[in-house]
């Protein structure tokens, strides 16, 4: 198992309860990648792609805009066009509604499947389920989304708009303006995604996982299973490999003879450590992009899509602009104890995860590529791949995941 990320150390923790005997491999430790910085939001209602009819005309003026929600690099253009055209291919209007049932199958089952870990880890103490508060700009703003609380209401994901004095009640540090404020009461948040993920590892170790920080630089198979070589010399063999390295996958595939459209799409944080303000709930200005979530350890402020390649150098200003755009909705926003944070969502063109086994290389299995909702959809990967290992039916049709589809 490689990859101890949210998802990965989900994986480890379903599959070492199933009596798997499992080694859990990271060059990091558990929840420090991708998995620490991010908005820790269990976000069950968000089914939508990123790339649906429309969305192409939005994005000249993001890019145009220094504090807008999207930003391109623009020397690595031509390594970033070919993933960005077939982000507008995902984007059709029967695409869309392909994509939405495919992630209905898994959203359905987020909440359920984080009380299950977090009781079973002693981790329901890092959740807090007092949903989320969404937030736009303007009535039009609102209105070009209307279409996303329509399909939502047919798949009983409910939502409510919120009068102004229900969001001063609930949290008086929000500014409205001329704008719309609803209620997300199916939200739940994490208040510690790295710690949580930890607990995740540390569980799975505890009922007898192994666990080695270690880089992994290739991957053979053979008819009986698969072998694993590291960058400090070690070699190890498995009958069966999760790769769930996020955003790195594809240098793990490649020489295996596969390639998916994975893009890491840069999101950032900025944390007071002592904030000058409380929020009580998460609230996402959903025209700007931009979440504030109340964290044990203070308050984050994250966004951002930024395209660039891996290893591009971070540019922190991205997190620093986070809370200039946030101050335009909470304009008491500030404290001390600053720091910054820059992490790679592992982007597919449809927004939805690669699961599944390698065609050809069935001891392989793929549990990589969740864009943006990695956490929400960490628990419920771990449980469906541990069924896939055991040979049982996964209780939700993989087609849509998997690797082949592109
Ligand atoms: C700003 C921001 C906000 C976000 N907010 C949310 C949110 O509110 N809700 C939500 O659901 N999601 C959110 N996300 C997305 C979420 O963080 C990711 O989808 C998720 O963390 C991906 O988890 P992962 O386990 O796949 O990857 P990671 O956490 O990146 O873990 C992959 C691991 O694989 C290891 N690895 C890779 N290659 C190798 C190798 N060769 N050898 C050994 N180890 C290797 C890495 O070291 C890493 O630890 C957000 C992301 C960002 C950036």
């Amino acid at each position: 198992m490689i990859g101890a990320g949210t998802v990965g150390a989900s994986c480890a923790w379903h599959l070492q309860r199933r009596g798997a005997n499992v080694t859990l491999i990271d060059s990091e430790l558990p929840g420090q990648s991708t998995s620490f910085g991010n908005a820790g939001c269990i976000s069950k209602t968000s089914v939508f792609p990123f790339s649906h009819p429309g969305v192409i005309r939005k994005v000249p003026r993001w890019l145009l805009d220094p504090g807008g929600p999207v930003r391109i690099r623009w020397s690595q253009l031509p390594r970033v066009a070919p993933w960005l055209y077939r982000f507008w291919r995902a984007g059709s209007r029967g695409r869309v509604a392909e994509i939405i049932a495919a992630q209905l199958t898994l959203m359905e089952h987020v909440v359920s499947d984080f009380d299950e870990i977090l009781a079973a880890t002693g981790s329901e103490h890092l959740r807090a389920t007092r949903g989320a508060i969404l937030l736009y700009e303007t009535e039009a703003g609102f209105a070009a989304d209307a279409w996303k609380y329509r399909e939502r209401e047919r798949h009983g994901l409910s939502w409510r708009r919120l009068e102004r004095d229900e969001l001063a009640a609930l949290e008086p540090r929000v500014r409205l303006g001329s704008g719309v404020a609803l209620f997300e009461p199916l939200w739940q948040h994490v208040t510690d995604p790295g710690g949580m993920t930890a607990r995740f590892a540390d569980a799975a170790v505890e009922r007898g996982a192994n666990w080695i920080r270690d880089r992994v630089k290739g991957i053979a198979t053979d008819p009986a299973g698969v072998t694993v070589d590291t960058v400090s010399g070690r070699r190890l063999r498995a009958d069966r490999l999760i790769l769930a390295t996020g955003v790195w996958s594809n240098r793990l595939l490649r020489p295996l003879g596969f390639k998916v459209p994975l893009m890491p799409k840069r999101g950032y944080h900025t944390m007071f450590a002592q904030p000058a303000i409380e929020l009580n709930h998460p609230v996402m200005s959903a025209s700007r992009h931009v979440l504030l979530t109340p964290m044990a350890g203070g308050l984050r402020i994250s966004g951002t899509a930024e395209f660039a390649t891996l290893d591009t150098p971070p540019d922190y200003a991205r997190a620093r602009a986070l809370v200039d755009v946030a101050r335009q909705f909470v304009p008491d926003l500030g404290g001390s104890g600053v720091t910054e944070w820059m992490g790679q969502r592992p982007m597919m063109p449809d927004s939805l995860p690669v699961l599944g086994p390698l065609p050809g290389r069935e001891h392989v299995v793929c549990a990589f590529g969740h864009g943006h909702y990695g956490l929400t959809q960490g628990p419920t990967t771990g449980k469906l791949i541990a069924r896939m290992v055991f040979g049982e039916d996964p209780g939700i049709d993989l087609a849509p995941f998997s690797i082949t589809r592109f």
